[in-house]
């Protein structure tokens, strides 16, 4: 598509789930496809409505690596025109001097960046692992694993821990362009390989991160062999996450609880637990709800492709329609059973 030539897309920000992820796949895909568009009531109905830091980072860093022109880019704003220009690959630093999302501001620009003219390196400052938000380990162990098997050649390392609420962490990203993403079909996960568990800890007793493993490995049956534990001591405040990973055949999921003041440790693992449990119980789904909700953008981009999931949440429907309001593409739902789909394209 020319790029000046392409006509104003009018998005409303409040559609469907209404929230942020509006906003991240009307940039991503404006960036992709080079099409302008103007955003009304962003985030409308949040707490605290229009942009908040992380959203004004993942619109910062759209600008900057599309050379877009922008109005609208004040905290708070809740309305955004984007006209995209020349994408830009290169050597790129973003900062959030809150614990924002460093996941969700990469998921804004990474899709355009897979496809630039050259390489690029990313180093994003902020929060590594933000409750509402894929943490790294989601990203490297469940996301970006069904990116390379589309022909995404994506390297990360993360240098520093970020916990919410104090930030500071820091992810390096090496992207080698691929052109065109290879379609991806996920019938099933497929046999179950392994689980295992790993609990976290930051500034924080070592026994937190011991009963969370304790919980899991009790009311998941895994062995020792499965559990790990990680005192980190590189990151600048306290932390606590534990996290699930499922290896199954196809697929890895992975599924994390966010220790959180007076929130019992058992509390936190007993949520990964039931998380983890309807995953499991859910037949032979390949994605369960936050896998399914990013896995839509890269398959529209491939233009082709399909995966089984759990019931679509707010998230994954919304994103649905705002990836047809921008390419036109109609993702099918069909039930295959009780609380359970295949969403599909082409
Ligand atoms: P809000 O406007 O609600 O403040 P936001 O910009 O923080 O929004 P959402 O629009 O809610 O973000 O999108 C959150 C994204 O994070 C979704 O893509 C969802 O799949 C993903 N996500 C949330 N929690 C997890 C998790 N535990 N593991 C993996 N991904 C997650």
């Amino acid at each position: 598509m020319n790029r000046s030539a392409a006509p104003l897309l009018h998005i409303d920000g409040s559609q469907g789930e209404g929230g942020g992820q509006v906003l991240r796949t009307a940039l991503a895909l404006s960036l992709c496809l080079g099409r302008p568009f103007r955003m009304v009531n962003i985030r409308a109905g949040r707490k605290k409505p229009g942009l908040r830091p992380q959203h004004l980072t993942a619109v910062r860093a759209a600008a900057e690596i599309g050379r877009a022109k922008v109005e609208g880019d004040q905290p708070a704003s809740q309305e955004l025109c984007f006209q995209p220009g020349k994408l830009t690959p290169g050597k790129y630093q973003f900062t959030m001097l809150t614990a924002g999302s460093t996941i969700l501001v990469l998921q804004t620009i990474l899709p355009a960046l897979l496809t630039a003219q050259g390489p690029s390196r990313l180093v994003l400052e902020g929060g590594t692992h933000n409750p509402m938000a894929p943490p790294f380990d989601f990203l490297v162990h469940a996301f970006l694993p069904l990116l390379t098997r589309m022909g995404a050649k994506v390297k990360t390392q993360l240098l520093q821990y970020g916990f919410y609420p104090a930030g500071g962490g820091r992810i390096r990203v090496d992207i080698d362009p691929v052109g065109t993403l290879k379609p991806l079909d996920l019938t099933g996960r497929g046999r179950l390989r392994g689980i295992e568990a790993r609990a976290i800890v930051s500034r924080l007793p070592e026994h937190i991160a011991l009963r969370e493993l304790d919980v899991i490995a009790r009311e998941l049956d895994l062995g020792k062999d499965c559990l790990s534990m990680q005192v980190e001591t590189g990151a600048n405040s306290p932390g606590n996450v534990v996290w699930v990973a499922v290896h199954s055949e196809h697929v890895t999921e992975v599924f994390t609880g966010f220790g959180r003041r007076g929130v019992p440790a058992e509390a936190v693992a007993d949520e990964v637990v039931q998380e983890t449990r309807r995953y499991l119980q859910a037949g032979n789904v390949a994605a369960a709800e936050y896998l399914a909700d990013q896995l839509l953008l890269p398959l529209a981009l491939a233009g082709k492709g399909s995966f089984t999931t759990v019931e679509p949440s707010r998230h994954t429907l919304t994103n649905i329609e705002v990836i047809r309001q921008f390419t036109g593409c109609r993702f099918r739902c069909l039930p295959i059973g009780e609380d359970a789909c295949r969403i599909g394209l082409g």
